[in-house]
């Protein structure tokens, strides 16, 4: 166990505290989907894979009207988005700044398989992440995703994230004893290295039953074993709980977030969202690669995020125009 001494200096904390990432109604949009995610993306709308197709499609999302302002408190950006430009010279941590987001970066370079395991991975990433850190603050960026310490001790809001994939038939009981377990061993480890949690986000998955489970649970029983499980295992000082999408379509996933800030437990985090694939589904599907559906595309972006601001309140009702994509996202990123 580390020895204990203050990681941080007091003006490191107020640094830290001033970045403010979720507030009501607000939530994430995680548009850090990796070269390798963002081509299958390409593929699933027959478009092709070029580095110009994937800069106009996050510009379009970058770029969506004022309406979208009050919902988004932040972008987490890929590391070659976080250094491309809009059709008009801005860089995109600029485009996101002017509409009062803050700039978050992905600093893990993804997952590699783990010899002598049952298809486990490890992350890959370690070496050189201060000075990565360092300098993603200096080109604007001021949270990230996936490693503690380092980032803090540079200036950047860590946001945690442990996913448990919703593949398989186990049931509402099952991933909420498996997300407990991932939970309390992530805030043990965080205690551990003297992380300073009031500026730390958790993105965890939503408490819900395996893809493929046949038995049926209804949005109140996922979102209080999601509460439940959350209550269990973080605590009171993280300021916010932003939840991945996780392959639920875009409804569901408003739903679901809406019956989660309804459920009548104690929840002293913010509730929000930071949603890839549920923000995006529709808007990826009118888009097409066709440099003219761009406003549609917009429009179905906006669509998704003034649904998750409200849900994130615990305001939303079911809308009776669905999104283009409606169902289930089942591609993994
Ligand atoms: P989903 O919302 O699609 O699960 O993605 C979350 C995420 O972190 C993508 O980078």
């Amino acid at each position: 166990m580390p020895y204990q001494y203050p990681a941080l200096t007091p003006e490191q904390k107020k640094e830290l505290s001033d970045i403010l990432i979720v507030a009501p109604g607000k939530g994430i949009l995680a548009a850090d989907e990796s070269t390798g995610s963002i081509a299958k993306l390409l593929q699933s709308i027959g478009t092709e894979n070029t580095e110009e197709n994937w800069r106009f499609y996050r510009q379009l999302l970058l770029t969506a009207d004022d309406r979208v302002n009050p919902c988004i408190g932040g972008v987490i950006l890929f590391h070659e988005t976080l250094y491309q430009k809009a059709d008009d010279g801005r860089p995109f941590p600029q485009v996101i700044k002017s509409k009062g987001g803050v700039v978050g970066i992905k600093v893990d370079k993804g997952v590699v398989p783990l010899a002598g395991t049952n298809g486990e991975t490890t992350t890959q990433g370690l070496d050189g992440l201060s000075e990565r850190c360092a300098q993603y603050k200096k080109d604007g960026a001021d949270f990230a995703k996936w490693r503690y310490s380092i980032c803090q001790q540079n200036g950047i809001v860590p946001v945690v994230e442990p996913e448990i994939l919703p593949d398989g038939d186990h049931d509402l009981k099952h991933c909420q004893y498996v997300t407990e377990k991932v939970l309390a061993a992530v805030y043990k480890a965080l205690s551990d290295h003297h992380i300073y949690l009031e500026s730390t986000l958790l993105k965890p998955n939503m408490v819900t039953p395996g893809h493929v489970c046949t038995q049926k649970f209804s949005h109140e029983e996922i979102a209080m074993a999601t509460v439940t499980a959350l209550l269990h295992t973080v605590p009171p000082a993280v300021p916010g709980i932003t939840f991945l999408s996780g392959g639920q379509s875009e409804e569901e996933a408003s739903i679901n977030l809406n019956a989660i800030n309804k459920c009548p437990l104690l929840k002293p985090w913010a509730l929000t969202f930071s949603y890839s694939r549920a923000l995006q589904a529709s808007a990826l599907k009118a888009w097409g690669g066709k440099k003219e559906n761009k406003k549609a595309a917009q429009e179905e972006y906006i669509k998704r995020a003034l649904a998750n601001s409200l849900a994130c309140q615990g305001k939303y009702t079911l809308s009776r125009q669905a999104g283009a994509a409606a169902s289930r996202v089942s591609l993994h990123l």
